[in-house]
This record gives C-alpha cells, sequence and structure tokens, in this order.
C-alpha cells in the first residue's frame, strides 16, 4: 500500500525542508484529513535556487541531442514503473480516479518519449547567396526558465512544466500548486534519477505571490510559463514585462460545445457526458457550455440530466469511482454561488446543485438549462462538474454563442454535414476544437489558447520551440 511521502522542496539536488520555515498542511479533499507538512521557500532558498538555475543553465545548454533524449526516455520509463505509487499519491492530494491519475502518468512519460525524439530536430538553416555571403539560423534555449503550475493535473501539470525547458536546454525552477506537491516531486524525482543533472531543475513551493515575484524580478529568469486563472496570468505577465521575459501563458477557459441537430444525441451524449465530469469538471479544455440545436435540445438536456445522476461520486481510490470530490474547498463553494446564483436568475436545475455528504469536499454532477447569459456562470469559468444547456435556432445563433466570450481554449462540434464541420472550424476562435471528437490533445499537437486563454504552446514541437530564442550569424 502506498503511503504519503514526507514533503520537501528539492534545490540544487537537496530534499530542503524544517529549520525556520513557514508550513503548510497537505489535506485529502476525499476526507478532509492532513497528509504532511510541505516547507514554503523563504528568500534565501529562491536565491539558492536561481544560482543554481543559472548554473544549471551554462551546463545544460551546452548537452548534446543525445544526452538529453536519455534523460527524457530514461525518466518516461522510471515513470511507467513507478506509475501505481505516482498514480496514488496524487489522488490522495488531488482526488481524481485512480483510473485518471493512472492515465495522466502515461500522458507523462508520451510526453517525455516524444521530446526525447524531438530533441534531434532542432534544425537551423543556413542560407548561402550566390555573392558568396552566408547567414546562419540557429535556436539557442532561451535561458532559465520560471514556471507555475496549478492543481488540476498534478503530475501532468508538472510533467509539460519540466519536459519542454529539457528539451530545448535551459533549466527550470518550477512552482507547482502547494496542493499537490507529493505528484510534482515524484516526476522530477524520475528526471534526476535518469541522470538530469541537479542544477537543471528544482522545484520549490511558497507563497504564490511571494515566489512568483521574487523569481519574475531576477535577470536570471528568461522566460515565465504559467498554467491557471486568467486573473492570475494576466497579473504575471505585467510582472514578466517589467523584464521583457519570454512567457507562454495556458489559462482559462469556457469550453462551447456546438451540437447540431443531425446528430446521434446518445452517440454524443456517451462521449460528451464522461469528458465533462473527467476531474469533477476541474479541466481546463472542460467542456462548459452546450449549445444545442432546437429540434434535439430536449432529448440531450433530458439524456445530460439521467446520465449525470447515475455517475458514482466516491473517494477516487474506491474502485468503481467515476468521480471524485473536488481538490479543494474553494472548488464547492464557486458552484455554491454560480449554481445558486443562476437558480436565482431563472435557470432550471436537472441534476445535483448540492453538495454530498459530510466529509471532503464532494459537489454533485450537475446540469442546468435556459440559463440567462448574463448569470455568472455563463461568463467565468465554472471549473467544475456543472454542464449549462441552451437551445439555438440557427448556425448563426451557436457560432455567435460560441465566440461571445472572451476566452478562446477548446470548443468542441458535433454535426454530420461535412461543410458545417469546416465552418465551425473556421469561424469559432479558440486554440483548439474537436470535431466529432473530445480527443483534443497528445504529445505531439500543440496544446494552447488565444484570447484570454492566454498565449504560446504546450506539447508537439511548439513546446519545444517556446524554450528557444533565434539568433542569426552572418558571414561576410
Ligand atoms: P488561482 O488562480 O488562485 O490559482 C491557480 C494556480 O495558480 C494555483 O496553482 C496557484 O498556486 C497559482 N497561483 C495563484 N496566484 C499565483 C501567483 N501570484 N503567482 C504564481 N502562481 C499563482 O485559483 P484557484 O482557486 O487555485 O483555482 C481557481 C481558478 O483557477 C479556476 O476557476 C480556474 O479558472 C483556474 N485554473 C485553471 C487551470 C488551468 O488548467 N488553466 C488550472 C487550475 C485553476
Amino acid at each position: 500500500m502506498t503511503s504519503y511521502p514526507a514533503l520537501h522542496m528539492i534545490i540544487d539536488g537537496e530534499a530542503v525542508r524544517g529549520g525556520a520555515r513557514r508550513t503548510q498542511t497537505i489535506v485529502n479533499p476525499a476526507t478532509g484529513e492532513a497528509l504532511g507538512e510541505l516547507p514554503l521557500a523563504d528568500t534565501a532558498d529562491l536565491d539558492r535556487a536561481l544560482a543554481t538555475a543559472r548554473q544549471g543553465f551554462l551546463r545544460w545548454r551546452d548537452s548534446t541531442p543525445q544526452e538529453r533524449s536519455a534523460v527524457l526516455s530514461g525518466a518516461a520509463r522510471l515513470l511507467m514503473e513507478r506509475q501505481e505509487d505516482l498514480a496514488r499519491i496524487a489522488t490522495m492530494e488531488q482526488g481524481k480516479p485512480l483510473a485518471e491519475t493512472r492515465i495522466e502518468v502515461m500522458m507523462v512519460a508520451g510526453l517525455f518519449n516524444f521530446y526525447a525524439g524531438e530533441v534531434f530536430r532542432i534544425y537551423g538553416r543556413t542560407l548561402v547567396r550566390p555573392v558568396g555571403t552566408r547567414s546562419t539560423v540557429t535556436y539557442e534555449p532561451v535561458g532559465p526558465v520560471a514556471a507555475f503550475s496549478p492543481w488540476n493535473f498534478p503530475l501532468g501539470n508538472p510533467g509539460r512544466k519540466l519536459g519542454a525547458p529539457i528539451a530545448a536546454g535551459c533549466s527550470v525552477i518550477m512552482k507547482s500548486a502547494e496542493e499537490t506537491p507529493a505528484s510534482a516531486l515524484g516526476v522530477l524525482q524520475c528526471l534526476l534519477d535518469a541522470g538530469l543533472p541537479k542544477e537543471v531543475a528544482q522545484a520549490v513551493f511558497g507563497v504564490p505571490d511571494e515566489v512568483s515575484r521574487y523569481l519574475l524580478a531576477s535577470p536570471i529568469i528568461r522566460k515565465l510559463s504559467f498554467t491557471g486563472s486568467t486573473v492570475v496570468g494576466k497579473h504575471l505577465a505585467k510582472l514578466a514585462a517589467e523584464d521583457l521575459k519570454r512567457t507562454t501563458m495556458e489559462l482559462g477557459g469556457h469550453g462551447p460545445v456546438l451540437v447540431f441537430d443531425d446528430v446521434d444525441v446518445d452517440r454524443v451524449l456517451d462521449t460528451m457526458v464522461p469528458h465533462k465530469y473527467r476531474n469533477a469538471g476541474q479541466v481546463c479544455v472542460s467542456p462548459t457550455r452546450f449549445i444545442v440545436q432546437e429540434d434535439v435540445f430536449e432529448r440531450f438536456r433530458d439524456g445530460f440530466a439521467e446520465r449525470a445522476k447515475a455517475v458514482k461520486v466516491g473517494n477516487g481510490l474506491d474502485a468503481g469511482t467515476q468521480m471524485g470530490p473536488m481538490a479543494n474547498p474553494r472548488r464547492p463553494d464557486a458552484m455554491e454561488r454560480l449554481i445558486g446564483g443562476a437558480v436565482k436568475a431563472g435557470a432550471k436545475l436537472h441534476a445535483g446543485g448540492e453538495r454530498l455528504g459530510n466529509q471532503g469536499f464532494f459537489y454533485a454532477p450537475s446540469v442546468l438549462s435556459e440559463i440567462p447569459l448574463d448569470a455568472d456562470i455563463m461568463n467565468e469559468e465554472p471549473f467544475g462538474p456543472v454542464a449549462l444547456i441552451n437551445p439555438y435556432r440557427s448556425a448563426e445563433d451557436m457560432i455567435e454563442e460560441a465566440n461571445r466570450l472572451p476566452y478562446g481554449l477548446a470548443a468542441y462540434s458535433w454535426t454530420n454535414d461535412v461543410k458545417m464541420q469546416r465552418r465551425v472550424a473556421r469561424e469559432v476562435e479558440t486554440g483548439m476544437i474537436g470535431v466529432n471528437s473530445v480527443a483534443i490533445g497528445g504529445a505531439d499537437t500543440p496544446f494552447g489558447g488565444v484570447k484570454w486563454s492566454g498565449h504560446g504552446h504546450e506539447d508537439g514541437s511548439e513546446g519545444v520551440h517556446a524554450c528557444l530564442v533565434t539568433k542569426a550569424v552572418h558571414e561576410g
């Protein structure tokens, strides 16, 4: 049986804890029980991490692709060897079912394996001109990266934050979410055990605003990579702009799902309902606003509610659990406020709308329909287990609703009409769109948004290029 590990930071390869440092209690969201105490960085810790990151960059920028590839593929192997332990730890601290955390380990291993190949494809080019001059375009690692990741994918987010800089030849200081530290440490440990030099990647924890202000004020850091809410993303982008640091911002969404009346409604529901309640809806690409054509609206809404009521909610460690608790007490509070506000404004509640149990942070899979567009829940990312279903008449109205908000991360559309598939893919303003599919990510494809959902990409060759700068060398 996996036990929850003792917590620490990793600075210059050393497990750092204790002393006069402040600590934060880590809580199991399914039970409310304390799992451990997390040490929080003081400024001396951050200074040490920064000096080490500088050394790590000088060491790693000169590494060969073979060396980087061996570390990444070695870490992928170790992740899979440690899959069950890592999955259990992630479920204990974040709540989602074991089946989901096991997949998360596979996702990180898949990404590291992809990058292990991609490091060999960081090519420049040479321009040889008839007059004899030549110019060489090269890509160089940007420098030490500060990476801040959230709690919703406790293994997957750290995997993305570490994998790309390491593939590109950068060093990285990661501050992953204080709520899910052991998962992040587990991913970093696989890289270190696979031979990553200790100066190249480090993990600190702390008071988020203190740590991010301190690291972003340092000229040593050359890039910010952030995943989290739009409001915090805008704040961090301003801090990064003071020193014109490069940024990759993966922010919130409010995923529209366009369902046209030519579809097989049951087939769409069988795919979309589990996708909605995955990770209790705490997913940036979660399908949220269901924009359903009139003729199938009632069948879609009723079928959704019936399936939502059948979702088995429980402790993620228990066999058969389909949806765990929410990750922290802020989320059920937010659900209560958003769903309560919508019902008050005239929305109809078809399932859920209540907390479950008397321990942990459980909230029932919920379905609302006919929600006024000015209700907070139609404008603010709900980040929870709630589907918002409204009827629309024409394709124009549906696309207009999809584009109404300033968010543009993921969208989904369901129709058998090929012309409409192409129209929606072109006209809906998002970074990613699933056409008759919910499989919108993968190690080899760019993941990222537009507008208030951020800029830049993770994964794919774009993920590596996001950590590179271009240099042109001209020879006369
Ligand atoms: P939050 O915005 O306060 O925190 C989100 C993440 O950002 C956390 O990991 C937090 O530690 C970090 N963070 C917060 N302030 C920071 C700062 N000043 N410097 C560095 N890191 C900072 O909100 P929350 O209550 O944890 O989550 C609520 C909202 O965040 C959700 O409603 C959702 O919109 C968004 N969120 C998005 C994602 C995503 O994948 N895009 C993931 C988690 C949360």
